[in-house]
């Protein structure tokens, strides 16, 4: 592809580093931005680097936030003894958006896969694990919903931590949202009645 010159190949090399962009998209998306007035391309440019260097982890629930704690968990309207875990930011999001829940989060940044080698260590199982024995020896929340993909990965994380928090001796209710996911289908998918559907049939386990 050097017959558009160095510059653009490297735009468009750079573009197809995304998850999802082909190489024709990406040669789109590059002759779109080249078309662009210069101010604007800047400022694109600018909110990438200026995203990536202020994101970091909700010290409390582990989404990604520009601040020390994330709006949800500074947020008094919300119930903090109640703790969704979630595999992902975008799992959060699509709860959000149902505009039904009012509890907090956890969000775990994976979750275990034998298959992939990814075990209780490599999510944020340990972080989840000390929110919920709390400071004081009091656990740190009532109710716990494990909001987990309907996967093999999603079912062996929920069963897991339920062991984690039963061998604990953790008095706190934990429920599974119900099966209104499609199996092996993924949260951020799924459409936010069907979403809001699982959260109110949720079931003890
Ligand atoms: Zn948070």
């Amino acid at each position: 592809m050097d017959y558009y010159g160095s510059h653009i190949n490297r735009l468009i090399e750079e573009l197809q580093g995304l998850p999802g962009i082909g190489a024709k998209t990406a040669q789109r998306l590059a002759f779109h931005i080249i078309n662009m007035p210069k101010e604007q391309v800047r400022s694109m440019a600018d909110a990438m680097v200026d995203a990536r260097e202020h994101a970091n982890y909700c010290r409390e629930c582990f989404t990604l936030t520009d601040e020390e704690l994330c709006p949800i968990c500074q947020s008094q309207r919300r119930d903090h003894r109640q703790i969704m875990v979630v595999e992902n930011p975008r799992d959060l999001a699509a709860y959000e958006r149902t505009g039904r829940y009012e509890g907090v989060y956890h969000v775990l940044h994976g979750a275990i896969s034998p298959m992939l080698g990814i075990g209780p260590n490599d999510i944020k199982l340990k972080e989840l694990m000390q929110r919920l024995q709390g400071p004081d020896g009091q656990p740190g929340c009532d109710e716990v919903i494990i909001a987990t993909n309907a996967s093999l990965e999603g079912e062996t994380t929920a069963m897991y931590i339920l062991k984690l928090i039963r061998t604990l001796g953790l008095d706190i209710k934990v429920t599974r949202i119900a099966s209104g996911v499609p199996v092996g289908g993924d949260i951020e998918n799924t459409d936010e009645v069907t979403l809001e559907r699982a959260l109110l049939g949720r079931t003890e386990m």
